[in-house]
């Protein structure tokens, strides 16, 4: 069993009910969306804003059940009562608003809060704080208060505070929209290295683009669909369709394809500076 997560003719419906309990509208989030997420990748959502992406990741937490189709989460599916506990455990979310996430006053009572309440047993808490805060590169904030940290540094203790749980899979809903570009390179920084490092599985949720050049696959919604799918290179590599889906690509991006489009013979889907200049280097020797 490889498939961390798998979503099958996903279909969900927000459905809003008058007073007697009659239908007033129907609001289909997610439209026949089947997706893989493999055991161990660094997978990215991208999407414009009111894509799905959202109700997708409340599906992998079993906070919303199919309307049609089916979710599963570690090959269990969320449909079934008898593996709520186990899905919430294997997939630990992080939300976009770290001061949301924060319950303790001191940065390690913070992290040890989730495992604490799994009845993890004292040493092993500790011992999983330490190893938590160590991978996020906070270990040395552990007795301080949460209030007094910038907000990258927050959401590296959220994520932390996951980690501790042990789970296979994080899923982070847009965790770096309320942080300055320094607390978003620090938190994607981490994610990559817990992908790296620690092998747990991460699904990114993103809308901004430079997020996603070092995920093992990206995925890209609209309108609650599936519409790309791809490698970060087959993807940027797509300038107008990804505009078409009111997307950005990463400045370099666009600069080269720009430059492309007026006649220099540079390829497609140019990621970062350094391609970008090596490129500009076999064109002008
Ligand atoms: P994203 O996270 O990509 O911005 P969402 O999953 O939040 O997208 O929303 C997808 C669609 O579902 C949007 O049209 C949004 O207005 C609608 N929606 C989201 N949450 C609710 C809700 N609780 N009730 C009704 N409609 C909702
Ligand atoms: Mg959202």
């Amino acid at each position: 069993m490889n498939m961390m997560i798998k979503a099958k003719n996903l279909i969900h419906e927000y459905i809003r009910r008058d007073e007697e309990g009659n239908v007033e509208s129907i609001n289909r989030a997610l439209d026949d969306v089947s997706l893989d997420v493999k055991k161990g990748d660094f997978v990215a959502i991208l999407g414009h804003n009111g894509s799905g992406k959202s109700t997708m990741a409340k599906h992998i937490n079993a906070i919303l059940m199919p309307t049609e189709g089916a979710l599963y989460v570690g090959g269990m599916d969320t449909k079934e009562d008898q593996h709520l506990w186990d899905i919430r455990q294997s997939a630990g979310m992080v939300f976009q608003n770290p001061d949301n996430q924060i319950i303790g006053t001191v940065v390690e009572e913070d992290v040890g809060f989730g495992p604490e309440n799994l009845g993890v047993p004292t040493d092993e808490i500790w011992k999983r704080v330490e190893e938590s805060l160590k991978a996020v590169g906070m270990l040395e904030y552990r007795s301080h208060s949460p209030n007094k940290l910038s907000g990258g540094q927050k959401q590296r203790v959220a994520i932390a505070g996951i980690m501790a749980m042990k789970p296979q899979c994080i899923v982070l809903d847009e965790p770096t929209a309320m942080l300055d570009p320094n607390g978003r390179k620090e938190v994607i920084r981490t994610v990559r290295e817990l992908n790296q490092k620690e092998k747990v599985t991460v699904l990114l949720i993103t809308h901004y683009m430079d997020e996603v050049i070092n995920a093992d696959k990206v995925i890209v919604m609209d309108e609650g669909k599936v519409v790309m799918e791809g490698t970060p290179k087959e993807i940027f590599s797509q300038v107008e369709k990804l505009k078409s889906y009111r997307l950005d690509v990463p400045q370099v991006t666009e600069l080269a394809y720009e430059l492309k489009k007026a006649g220099v013979p540079l390829p497609d889907g140019i990621l970062t500076i350094e391609e970008f200049t090596e490129e500009m280097k076999k064109i002008i020797h």
